[in-house]
């Protein structure tokens, strides 16, 4: 699900700032050292806890041991990497390189989803809040949530972002037309969950199947993790209700 790996971005100077720390891979720590140059890492500013955002903490402490490692906290997550880590609140401007970044709460794909902005070039590193060519995965059973992940793509509009640093895929270099196509991606797929409740499909099952009917065997579990994620929505909006494995539109 990482399609060709994940970037992490190095903001070399005053405070050489790592943002995300990768899974750990030694040509990786390789890299990081080599593009440093003998400096020391000052700070790793982690997205999420999502393995491959957070699970190379620990590799990167034992490297270079001074280096702090910052995020928003996910307590139950947080501690399946072993280091320190520095909560980091919604908003919050932190010096890194030269320059200094805002952190952004942007939940949706995990609750700890932190995007970080940086005003003067109008620049976001968007950890996984979008990627090029495909959508986010909203893990419904994991934490995931649609609804505040739709609000997170309207907050970052919102900051008129000319490009996006992602950590997966290419640079974004039209965030607004991706953000918006995520949208209305999303309400289209709301509305087909809404026909198949109408057409009398009450189950998770039967409404991935009426949305999806041809659907490979290997994508099974995600699209039912995403006709969840939009039923939770739908519970929350008030449009649907739910009563032991079965959903219903309410007033129908
Ligand atoms: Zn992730």
């Amino acid at each position: 699900m990482t399609g060709d790996g994940n970037w992490t971005w190095l903001l070399p100077g005053r405070v050489p700032t790592l943002i995300d720390a990768g899974v750990g891979e030694p040509r990786h720590l390789d890299a990081l050292e080599e593009a440093l140059g003998g400096v020391p890492l000052a700070q790793v500013l982690v997205t999420h806890a999502h393995p491959d955002h957070a699970s190379g903490a620990a590799a990167i402490a034992k490297r270079i041991p001074a280096a702090r490692f910052l995020k928003m906290p996910w307590p139950e997550r947080d501690q399946r990497w072993d280091v320190p880590w520095v909560p980091v609140a919604d908003e919050e401007t932190i010096e890194a390189g030269d320059t200094s970044v805002t952190a952004v709460h942007t939940p949706g794909h995990a609750p700890d989803h932190l995007c970080f902005w940086h005003g003067a070039t109008a620049a976001i590193f968007g950890g996984d809040l979008a990627i090029t060519g495909t959508t986010v995965w909203i893990p419904a059973t994991q934490h995931g949530d649609l609804a505040a992940y739709l609000a997170s793509l309207e907050r970052v509009l919102a900051l008129h972002p000319a490009r996006i640093f992602p950590s997966h895929g290419p640079v974004i270099d039209d965030p607004a037309s991706l953000l918006r196509g995520y949208i209305a991606h999303r309400l289209r797929r709301e509305s087909q969950v809404i026909d198949a409740l109408r057409r009398g499909n009450t189950r998770t099952d039967a409404i991935v199947t009426s949305i999806y009917p041809s659907l490979d065997e290997r994508f099974v579990t995600r699209a039912q993790e995403t006709v969840r994620a939009h039923l939770l929505k739908l519970e929350r909006d008030g449009r649907v209700r739910r009563r032991a494995d079965a959903w219903h539109i309410i007033g129908s």
